[in-house]
C-alpha cells in the first residue's frame, strides 16, 4: 500500500506528535511539581506557624515575668515575705494584678512553700501545689516558665470561687506558670512568686493566631489528646480530642506532620508536644490547614495550569505548522525547478532565500541548471548538426545505391556476356553468384541448388577431383593460389580454375570457380605438343650425333687452327644447348601428357636436400657460393619420386647458384606444415621483379639477371618443377626474402599422413 501523507503533513504531523509528547511530559511533571511543590510549602508554611504560634503562647509568661522580675526582688518584697507580712504582700499582688489583670494565679510562698498570700484571698495555709514543684523552683534559682496540668482541688484553692465554678468538676486543668524565687541578699531562698494562668479558659490565643495567618489556618492547644483552646469552634465541640495517631507520636515525645482528622474534617496539621518541668507529656499545641483549603491551593495551581495548557494549544499546532512549512519550502523549490527541467524548460531558477545551509544547495542546484541549460543548447546544436549530416548521407547511399545497381547490373550483363563459366562459391558451399555460361557448360540450373549439393553433384557426375579440391580449397588457407583442374564432361574437356576470393579467419570464405570448355584448345594443345615431342625427338637423334662429330674433330683435329677450333667449340656448345631444350621439351611434354610414370615410395627430406647439395657443391664453389642445410634431422618422410624430386631441388638450386652473386650463402630449410612437408630454397640475389613473379613457373619464361653472365636456360626449368610437384599434390611458390633475396619453395604430403592408396602401393 502506498503511503498517500504528503512530506509536509508528516512533518506537520512529526512535529505534532513531538510536541504533544513534550507537552505532556511538561504537563505532567508541572501537575507532579505542583503536587510536590504545594504539600512541601504548605508544610512550611504550617511549620512556620507553628513556631509564631509556639513564640505568641510563650509570649504572656515571658511578659509576666519580666514584668514581674524587678518588683520581686525588691528589698521590700523580700521583708515581707521573710516577715510574712500578708498585708503588704496582698497590696503588691494587688498592684501587680492590676497591670496583669489576665493572671489565673498570683501567689506568694515562703521558703517553706506555704501560701502567703493569694489573689484569691483563700486562707488555707496549704503548700502550693503540692509543694514539688516548687522544689524544682527553689533548686534552681531562676525565674522559670512551666506548663503543667493540676487537679480540680489544687486549681480551685488558688483561684477565685468564680474561675472554679466555670471548670466541671473533677476535670484537671492545665496552667502556664511563671515562677519567681525569692532570694535574700546573702542567697538564702525565701520564697516564691507564682504567677499563672488557666489555659482552658483561655482560648483568644488561636484567634490571635488566626488573625495572622488567615481563616483557613486551624490553631490549637491540646490538654494531652483534648483540645483545650483551638480556632474550630468550642472546647466542647463535637470531636474535641486529637486523632489517636497523632497523640500517640505526641506522647512517644515526637512533632506530628501529616494528615489527620479533625471533627469529620481532613487537615494537614503539624503538632509538638507540651511537656511540665519533670518532662511529661500534658499536652500539643499544633497548626493545621484544613485539606479542602490544600486542594484549593492545589486545582488553583492546577487550573492554572490547564489555562495555560488551552492557550499554549493552538500555539503548538501554529508552531508544527510553522515548522512543516519552513522544512518543506525548499523541497518545494527544487521540486518546481524539477518540475520545469521534466518539461524541458531549463530557464527556471531557484529563489535564493531562506536558512544559509539550504541556499548554498540553492546555488549549486541553480548552477547545475546553468550547465545543464548550455550542455541542452549544445546538445540541441549538435543534433541540428547531426540530422543534416544523416541528410546528407542518406542522399549520398541513395546515389552511391544506385551507382551500385548500375555497377552490379553492368558487371551481371559483363559476365553473363562472357563465354567462360562462373560460379562463386562459399565456405558453406552455397552458390552465390553462377552465371548462364557455367549452367550452360555444366548443363544443369544451378540457382535453385541448395546447400553443399554442388559439391556433391561434382561429385556425382564424375568431377570428383574437382569436388576434393573445392573442398580443400574451402578448408585451407587463402595462400594457396590457383589451382587449375581439366576435366571431361559429357564429351567436353573443361578447364576448371579454382580461385580464393574472401578471407575469413584462416580459411577462404569465398572461392571464384572459372569453367572454360578448352575441347578445342586441348586438341590443338595436343597436336602441339605432339608435334614438338615429335620434333625434338627427330632432332635429338641427328643434334647428338653432331655433338658427338663435332666433339671428335675437336680431339681429333690437330691441323685446325685457333680461330676454327674456337668455332667448332661454339658449334658444340650451341648444339649442347640445343640438345638440353630439345631434352626439357621432351621431358615437360611427358610429364604433362601423363606418359611419365612417377616411381613413388617414402623419401628422407634429410637425406634428399644433403645429395642435391652434394651433387651442385662443385658449381657453387666455382661461385664463392655456400650451400647450407639448416633444419633438424627428425623431419618426417616424404611421399614421392626421389629422383624427380631431386630434379626439381637441383633445378632451383642451380637458379639459385646462377642469379646469386659471388660469396653469398644459399640455406636450404624444410618444414612440417599439417600433412604437407615445406622444403624452401633461400638465395641472397637481387629480388625478383614482382611483374616477372607471376610468370616464373610458365614455359619458357626467362629474365636476363644472371650473376653469371649467360643464364644459359631455356626458360623451361622452374615448368617442368611446378609439373612435377604438381603430380605429387604440392605446390610450387615464390616469395621475396626479408632484407633480400629469393625464396623458392615447394610442399610434398608427408608420408602417412595423405589418405592415399598410392602411398602404400609404391607405384606413380
Ligand atoms: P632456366 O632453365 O632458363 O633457368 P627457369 O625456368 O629455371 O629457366 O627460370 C626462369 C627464369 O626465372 C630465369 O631466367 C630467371 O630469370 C628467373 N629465375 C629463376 N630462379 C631465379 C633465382 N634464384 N634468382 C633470380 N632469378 C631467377
Amino acid at each position: 500500500m502506498t503511503n498517500r501523507l504528503s512530506i509536509r503533513n508528516r512533518i506537520y504531523l512529526a512535529t505534532l506528535f513531538m510536541l504533544a509528547f513534550s507537552y505532556t511530559l511538561l504537563f505532567a511533571s508541572s501537575l507532579f511539581t505542583i503536587n510536590r511543590f504545594t504539600e512541601e510549602q504548605v508544610a512550611k508554611d504550617l511549620e512556620s506557624s507553628l513556631k509564631f504560634a509556639k513564640s505568641q503562647y510563650m509570649a504572656r509568661p515571658e511578659t509576666v515575668m519580666e514584668a514581674l522580675k524587678l518588683p520581686v526582688s525588691s528589698d521590700s518584697v523580700r521583708n515581707w515575705i521573710l516577715k510574712r507580712d500578708a498585708l503588704n504582700l496582698s497590696d503588691a499582688i494587688d498592684r501587680w494584678t492590676r497591670s496583669l489583670d489576665f493572671l489565673d494565679i498570683l501567689t506568694v510562698v515562703d521558703s517553706e512553700q506555704s501560701v502567703i498570700v493569694r489573689k484569691s484571698r483563700k486562707k488555707e495555709t496549704r503548700t502550693f501545689l503540692k509543694g514539688s514543684l516548687l522544689a524544682s523552683a527553689f533548686n534552681r534559682r531562676q525565674p522559670f516558665i512551666t506548663t503543667e496540668i493540676v487537679s480540680h482541688d489544687d486549681y480551685c484553692q488558688e483561684v477565685n470561687d468564680e474561675a472554679c465554678m466555670v471548670l466541671p468538676e473533677k476535670k484537671e486543668v492545665m496552667i502556664q506558670l511563671v515562677i519567681l524565687p525569692v532570694i535574700s541578699q546573702d542567697g538564702t531562698i525565701l520564697g516564691a512568686v507564682i504567677a499563672g494562668n488557666d489555659l482552658n479558659k483561655d482560648s483568644h490565643l488561636p484567634y490571635q493566631q488566626q488573625k495572622i495567618f488567615g481563616k483557613n489556618v486551624e490553631m490549637l492547644v491540646a490538654q494531652k489528646g483534648e483540645r483545650i483552646a483551638s480556632t474550630m469552634g468550642k472546647i466542647d465541640a463535637l470531636h474535641p480530642n486529637l486523632d489517636q495517631r497523632v497523640v500517640g507520636a505526641l506522647k512517644g515525645g515526637f512533632s506530628f506532620n501529616g494528615t489527620t482528622t479533625l471533627d469529620n474534617r481532613q487537615f494537614e496539621m503539624v503538632a509538638e508536644p507540651l511537656h511540665n518541668l519533670k518532662g511529661e507529656f500534658i499536652g500539643a499545641i499544633a497548626v493545621a490547614l484544613e485539606q479542602g483549603t490544600f486542594d484549593g491551593i492545589r486545582n488553583e495551581n492546577i487550573q492554572n495550569l490547564i489555562l495555560c495548557s488551552a492557550i499554549s494549544l493552538p500555539l503548538m499546532f501554529m508552531l508544527a505548522y510553522f515548522v512543516a512549512q519552513q522544512v518543506v519550502l525548499p523541497f518545494r523549490r527544487f521540486s518546481d525547478a524539477v518540475e520545469g527541467i521534466e518539461s524541458g524548460d531549463y530557464t527556471k531558477r531557484v529563489s535564493v532565500e531562506g536558512f544559509h545551509e539550504i541556499r548554498a544547495y540553492y546555488d549549486s542546484f541553480n548552477l547545475m541548471l546553468e550547465s545543464v541549460e548550455k550542455r541542452d543548447k549544445l546538445l540541441t546544436n549538435r543534433i541540428e548538426q547531426l540530422l543534416t549530416l544523416n541528410k546528407e548521407l542518406e542522399n549520398r547511399i541513395v546515389a552511391k545505391k544506385e551507382e551500385l545497381n548500375l555497377e552490379t547490373g553492368t558487371q551481371k550483363a559483363i559476365l553473363e556476356s562472357l563465354l567462360d563459366g562462373f560460379l562463386v562459391i562459399d565456405g558453406k558451399q552455397r552458390i552465390l553468384h553462377v552465371n548462364s555460361a557455367a549452367e550452360e557448360l555444366l548443363g544443369v540450373n544451378l540457382s535453385g541448388m541448395p546447400e553443399k549439393q554442388v559439391l556433391a553433384y561434382f561429385d556425382r557426375v564424375g568431377l570428383k577431383e574437382l569436388a576434393a579440391s573445392l573442398k580443400s580449397a574451402s578448408e585451407s588457407s587463402c595462400t594457396v593460389s590457383e589451382k587449375v583442374i581439366q576435366a571431361r564432361l559429357g564429351g567436353k574437356k573443361l578447364r576448371f580454375s579454382i580461385t580464393p576470393l574472401l578471407e575469413q579467419g584462416e580459411l577462404c570464405r569465398r572461392l571464384l570457380l572459372g569453367i572454360r570448355d578448352v575441347t578445342r584448345d586441348g586438341e590443338v594443345d595436343q597436336m602441339k605438343s605432339e608435334f614438338i615431342a615429335s620434333v625434338s625427338h627427330e632432332l635429338k637423334t641427328p643434334l647428338t650425333s653432331m655433338k658427338g662429330s663435332l666433339q671428335f674433330i675437336l680431339s681429333k683435329g690437330k691441323w685446325l687452327t685457333g680461330v676454327e677450333r674456337e668455332m667448332l667449340d661454339v658449334c658444340r656448345r650451341n648444339t649442347e644447348r640445343l640438345i638440353f631444350l630439345v631434352n626439357d621439351i621432351i621431358d615437360i611434354s611427358r610429364i604433362e601428357g601423363g606418359n611419365e610414370i612417377f616411381s613413388m615410395r617414402p623419401v628422407d627430406p634429410g637425406e634428399l636436400v644433403l645429395y642435391a647439395i652434394e651433387m651442385m657443391k662443385k658449381g657453387a664453389l666455382a661461385r664463392n657460393i655456400s650451400l647450407v642445410k639448416d633444419f633438424e634431422a627428425e623431419l618426417p618422410q616424404i611421399w614421392g619420386d626421389y629422383d624427380r624430386l631431386l630434379q626439381v631441388l637441383t633445378n632451383i638450386l642451380s637458379n639459385a647458384i646462377k642469379f646469386s652473386p659471388q660469396d653469398t650463402v644459399i640455406t636450404l630449410t624444410a618444414e612440417q606444415k599439417g600433412r604437407m612437408l615445406a622444403i624452401s630454397v633461400a638465395d641472397g640475389g637481387k629480388v625478383i621483379k614482382p611483374s616477372h613473379r607471376e610468370r616464373l613457373f610458365t614455359k619458357f619464361q626467362k629474365f636476363s639477371n644472371a650473376e653469371s653472365g649467360d643464364s644459359g636456360g631455356s626458360g623451361l626449368g622452374l615448368a617442368i618443377c611446378r609439373s612435377i610437384i604438381e603430380k605429387h599434390d604440392g605446390i610450387i611458390y615464390y616469395s621475396p626474402r626479408v632484407g633480400g633475396g629469393n625464396i623458392f619453395t615447394f610442399t610434398v604430403p608427408v608420408y602417412g599422413e595423405k589418405d592415399d592408396k598410392n602411398q602404400n602401393s609404391h607405384s606413380g
